[in-house]
């Protein structure tokens, strides 16, 4: 189908993209890699009057670690997370995420930010940057300020940006050492959105206690879901057999999913039940390595 007629605007920095969403507010998009946008105006459900394409800005396509942070920039596609070194060697959780996300096609143009500032439930970084205790940098109009992504994602749809706001770089804190995580999502077909999908990063002690816990859950509620019980009970304990099964549960009771054409929301609970097992496990393994 094709989309409503609109006016494209091609900004070439930063300051020239915030101007312009400033000026059409409510009636501007911003369009970064199209896979999401192009294809909801296709649908007519959305209809911006104006795409500002922040494809030509430069500089913001990066993977880098600084300050203690693994620095992604909003113009970075999956692809090039995947291929990332740096992620191969000391983030295989994104990984994990990237390689389930749609075709090698979608990846080549989708970026990590718009798979963020879509707030689509069903897309599965959201769930893996809840588990990482990702930041969010937001450029607009009064310069930039840093979102915890536990305080991102409001509503179905709906992130803590602002009119005018970019998103121009996810930062990830470093893992220490003895930190390792995983993402396990089961989908109708390749390339399909999860019907339920699990995120989980651990740190453990000298003593192999879990130190840090972060657990996400994808698809399973109008918003993307930090799974704090299953967190709060982790926190302390050896991840044995029975206490990843115990935080699997309590992952299970706070997942919200809804009955659909991608099963029913009793299923959908026994899935994440089963997800988080074998996530929190993979994640305890690299931990250990
Ligand atoms: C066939 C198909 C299958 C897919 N399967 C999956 C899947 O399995 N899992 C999954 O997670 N995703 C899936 N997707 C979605 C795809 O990964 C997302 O489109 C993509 O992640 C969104 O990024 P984008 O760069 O394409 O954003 P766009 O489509 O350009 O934008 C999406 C939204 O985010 C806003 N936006 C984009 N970038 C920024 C920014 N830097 N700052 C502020 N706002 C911004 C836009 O204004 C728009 O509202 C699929 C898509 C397709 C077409």
């Amino acid at each position: 189908m094709i989309p409503p007629a609109f006016e494209y605007l091609r900004p070439a920095t930063i300051p020239e993209a915030i101007a312009l969403l400033q000026q059409h507010g409510d009636d501007a998009k911003i369009l970064s890699g199209g896979q999401s946008l192009i294809p909801m105006m296709k649908l007519r459900i959305a209809r911006p009057a104006y795409l500002v394409d922040i494809n030509r800005i430069p500089g913001l396509s990066y993977v880098k670690e600084e300050g203690g942070f693994l620095k992604i920039g909003g113009l970075t596609r999956e692809a090039e997370l995947e291929a990332s070194l740096l992620v191969r060697s000391k983030y295989p959780i994104l990984l994990d995420t990237a390689h389930v996300i749609a075709d090698p096609q979608v990846r080549n143009l989708a970026t990590v930010a718009g798979n963020l500032a879509h707030g689509d439930p069903a897309n599965d970084h959201p769930a893996t940057m809840l588990a990482l205790g990702a930041q969010i940098v937001a450029t607009g109009p009064r310069g930039e300020r840093i979102i915890p992504i536990e305080d991102f994602f409001v509503t179905l749809f709906t992130t803590a940006l602002q009119q005018g706001e970019i998103l121009t770089e996810i930062r990830i804190p470093s893992p220490p050492a003895h930190s390792g995580g995983a993402y396990f999502k089961l989908e109708r077909k390749v390339g399909d959105f999860a019907t339920a999908a699990v995120a989980a990063q651990v740190t453990l002690d000298g003593s192999g206690a879990v130190q840090k816990v972060g657990i996400g859950l994808t698809n399973v509620g109008p918003t993307p879901i930090k799974a704090k019980k299953a967190e709060d009970f982790l926190r302390g304990k050896k991840m044995d057999a029975a206490s990843i099964a115990q935080a699997a549960q309590f992952a299970a009771d706070e997942a919200q999913p809804s009955s659909d054409l991608r099963g029913p929301a009793e299923y959908k609970k026994g899935l994440v039940k089963e997800l988080a097992k074998r996530a929190l496990s993979r994640a305890a393994e690299r931990a250990a390595k």
